[in-house]
């Protein structure tokens, strides 16, 4: 039996491009012109499903897709049984409290007896439960930075990532609640066949998102400091060291996290290294 997997992704909105630029990076290829719902892969088994991420929980408990990819918030208010098998890294966005500006605020329980606009009701319900305090939610589906300037509410719960859009409706963020990241979801009984499917698109979206966060570097060093440079930057394995033309020098390439690299770029430096070259990694598979 030739099985297939379907995913459910964002049809369009700030998941989309993240979420199929990262399985296009996984080399698996499709087809998704404008205004089409569904779509099946060339080269991989596949199936893509088209959809408002609000339905993409849903759609993957109900097992009518397979996997889905969805920000933490949508699927955490949306409370559907399905299995998160891996965090993405994009689409990073936090959920908060915001007030009016010029409101006098010294804590949560600003918010006793208050009323909060969001199209987030549960978070923000289990929120205030953890935190004692006892306000009104006011359920709007959109435009809630608007609620208090309307007299709809005193405060609102929504996403903020730069904060601009309050700024603009003269709200301050006062509380942050949740924090978000796009995941890819699965159903909770998928078959064999399909599972298998499943961990060969893991194993790609793994070797992709190592790749993105590990650099290829290259340095000249002298020979006399090559122990001290291998310590710094030990690589996968080991660094490959080549000799040089020029007598007494070579050439150390080694893979590492950005992060470890600019830690160690003065260390490196201090030992003389030169001609530091910090090249893309596509992918990468250990
Ligand atoms: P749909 O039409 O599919 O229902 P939407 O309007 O509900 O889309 P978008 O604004 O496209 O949703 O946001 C989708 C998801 O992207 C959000 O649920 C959140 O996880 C994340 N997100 C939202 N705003 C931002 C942001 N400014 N920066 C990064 N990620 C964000
Ligand atoms: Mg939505």
């Amino acid at each position: 039996m030739n099985s297939i997997i379907r995913i459910a992704v964002q049809k369009s909105g700030r998941l989309s491009e993240d979420s199929l630029s990262l399985i296009k990076e996984c080399g698996i290829k499709f087809y998704n012109g404008t205004g089409k719902l569904k779509s099946a892969s060339t080269n991989f088994p596949i199936e893509f499903l088209f959809l408002r991420d609000d339905d993409i929980p849903g759609y993957v408990a109900d097992g009518v897709a397979d996997l889905g990819i969805v920000g933490e918030n949508e699927l955490v208010e949306k409370d559907k049984d399905v299995t998160v098998l891996k965090k993405l890294g994009f689409s990073k966005c936090r959920l908060s409290l915001a007030i009016p500006k010029g409101e006098e605020y010294e804590g949560v329980s600003y918010f006793d007896g208050k009323s909060i606009a969001t199209s987030y009701p549960k978070i923000l319900g289990d929120y205030l439960k953890s935190q004692n305090i006892s306000a009104e939610i006011h359920e709007i589906s959109g435009s809630v930075e608007i609620a208090p300037s309307i007299g709809l509410a005193q405060g609102i719960c929504d996403i903020v990532s730069s904060g601009s859009t309050l700024m603009m409706n003269g709200l301050i963020e006062v509380e942050q609640i949740f924090k978000s990241e796009a995941v890819l979801i699965g159903n909770k009984s998928l078959t064999e066949e399909k599972l298998a499917i499943v961990d060969k698109l893991l194993f790609r979206m793994n070797a992709v998102q190592k790749g993105k966060s590990n650099k290829y570097v290259l340095l000249n060093a002298p020979n006399a400091s090559l122990d001290k440079i291998i310590a710094l930057i030990p690589g996968m394995r080991s660094p490959t060291i080549l000799p040089l033309a020029e007598e007494g020098w070579s050439s150390v390439h080694s893979v590492l996290s950005e992060d470890q690299f600019w830690e160690n770029i003065e260390g490196l430096r201090a030992a003389g290294a030169e001609g530091i070259l910090v090249v893309p990694i596509e992918k990468m598979v250990i």
